[in-house]
């Protein structure tokens, strides 16, 4: 790995904390797990797993990632209360590299009316809290909210105060997304300048709600920050956060402008955009800098003549420099076990004998309905079975008809515990005749409030993915289908969603969960 010569930017990323809070997004242990080897494998340098003391599934989504994720630093966020850094301390036990991130506020307004204490109770406590997280790691980042909308020379005085008690990394969130990047650089600058202790890191928190999130945090570099805080495809409540690829495609393409770099594989950057956006159920929009399916797509006559003489000519990246190398052409019909075992190893997955079987069944019934099966053929198949979500449910057979001038029908044949359900219903469309069905069979009625296809590789056999989100009574769950049948791709997605949901209320029957603490950065 390159030495640190002061240019390097350091990646934190903050999928699985900041990017999990938005609704719908909420991934579970093995999916939280899932990302997080990838984003080893797209060599982070730190990720934020979570905040123990928000609930029990926080806290052991922590404590499975410090134990098995092996490179980029583990960290967990608390507030600069004993107890949560002391939750924050037992869940990051296991980790080779571990950090801290305790925050706290910046802004009269959250001071006042949020935490309730004075300026300088705010730089008493803060500094206390840094103190007793020194007492589990070396590495401790800071930060407080809302900073954008702070008095810049206050902030200075808290940030000098918890840096010379111990604190490596000093983050300044625009928690808010109300900064400019002009005025935001310039805020860093000052900071920079400021706080006059050697050795700390400071760093970038931004929101986009204005659109300005990527924006904001490259002003920032400029201004002396070397670490960004961000999420891959930029997922997070209400715009979102800063997005990975995009802060990272910027800083390497344009180096000769900005002079840093960073420590990412991009080649790994497709596959991370991929898999979160499979795990959280949130679709990257077409047209989505870096990873969007027209990122690279040429449609003009003059630029596609002009990329045929030189791609240089209207090509600022290369596609494979993200990992868009192509879709590969990797198994076929006659591809054996050993084959396919091998091939999922090298995309990253680690599979258990009953897992592969399964999927070595969907793969041989989908080469017989289609010609070629690419890697994300395979990736769909794996992860629209989230592994440790039991399926109560699951689809045995299904026939539709549908037609002009005829009324569509749908009958379905569920298995549970193995017994089989069978009913048949009629609906404005197939897809609502069949879901129809599903409701009457398992007697549990879900509101449909979104739903999306995209078809997963080319050609007219594409596996199609369907993408729902369906709401039980205010619960809302995001779940994906894939098949070459759309119709039957709606229903298994629609049937996952009702796991998870199934799922779900069980185990919040099962945890009494504390109740999430006010206000994040
Ligand atoms: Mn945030």
């Amino acid at each position: 790995m390159k030495k640190d010569d002061g240019n390097k930017v350091y990646i934190f990323d903050t999928t699985l904390r900041d990017g999990e809070q938005c609704p719908g997004a909420t991934m579970n242990l093995h999916e939280k797990l899932e990302v997080a080897r990838q984003l080893a494998r797209l060599q982070v340098d730190i990720i934020e797993a979570g905040f123990p003391i928000a609930s029990p599934g926080d806290f052991e989504a922590v404590k499975l990632i410090s134990e098995t994720v092996d490179g980029p630093t583990v960290c967990a966020l608390a507030r600069i209360k004993e107890k949560d850094i002391e939750c924050a301390g037992r869940a990051l036990a296991p980790a080779r590299s571990k950090r801290i991130h305790t925050f706290s506020s910046g802004s009269d307004i959250h001071l006042e009316s949020m935490m309730r204490m004075t300026r300088d109770e705010n730089i008493r406590q803060s500094v206390a809290a840094v103190t007793f997280a020194r007492g589990f790691t070396d590495d401790i980042e800071y930060s407080a909210q809302d900073t954008t909308r702070s008095d810049r020379v206050y902030l200075a005085e808290l940030y000098t105060a918890v840096a010379e008690a111990g604190a490596t990394t000093l983050n300044i969130p625009d928690t808010v997304g109300y900064a400019i990047p002009g005025e935001y650089g310039e805020l860093i600058a000052y900071l920079v300048e400021s706080v006059k202790v050697p050795g700390v890191i400071f760093s970038v928190h931004c929101h986009n709600d204005l659109g300005l999130a990527v924006a904001n945090s490259l002003a920032a570099v400029q201004a002396g920050a070397r670490q960004i805080e961000c999420t891959v495809n930029g997922i997070g409540e209400r715009a979102g956060n800063c997005s990975l690829e995009e802060a990272v495609m910027a800083m390497k393409t344009r180096a000769d402008s900005l002079k840093v770099w960073t420590g990412i594989n991009t080649a790994e950057i497709m596959r991370s955009s991929r898999l979160v956006s499979r795990m959280t159920g949130l679709t990257v929009q077409r047209n989505k800098a870096i990873v969007g399916a027209n990122a690279f797509a040429h449609e003009s006559g003059i630029h596609q003549d002009g990329m045929l003489k030189n791609p240089m000519n209207y090509e600022i990246m290369r596609p494979e420099d993200v990992g868009v190398a192509g879709t590969d052409l990797v198994l076929g019909k006659h591809s054996g076990r050993h084959a396919l075992k091998k091939h999922i190893e090298k995309l990253g997955f680690a599979l258990e004998a009953d897992e592969l079987q399964a999927l070595y069944n969907r793969f041989k019934e989908l080469c017989d309905k289609k010609k070629v099966v690419y890697d994300d053929d395979l990736i769909a198949i794996m992860q629209e079975q989230a592994r440790d979500v039991p399926r109560v449910y699951t689809l045995d057979y299904m026939h539709v008809s549908a037609g002009t001038g005829s009324v569509p029908t749908a009958t379905v044949r569920l298995k549970k515990d193995d017994k089989v359900f069978q009913d048949a219903s009629t609906g404005d469309g197939p897809v609502d005749a069949t879901l129809k069905v599903i409701d009457r069979i398992t007697g549990i009625e879900g509101k449909l409030e979104d739903f999306s296809l995209q078809a997963v590789t080319k050609g007219e056999d594409a596996v199609g993915e369907v993408s729902v989100r369906v709401n039980y009574q205010g619960d809302v769950v995001s779940a994906k289908g894939s098949s070459t049948d759309i119709v039957e791709a709606a229903a298994k997605a629609y049937l996952n969603a009702l796991n998870r949901f199934l799922f779900r209320s069980e185990r919040n029957r099962q945890m009494a969960e504390e109740a999430v603490p006010e206000g994040q950065p």
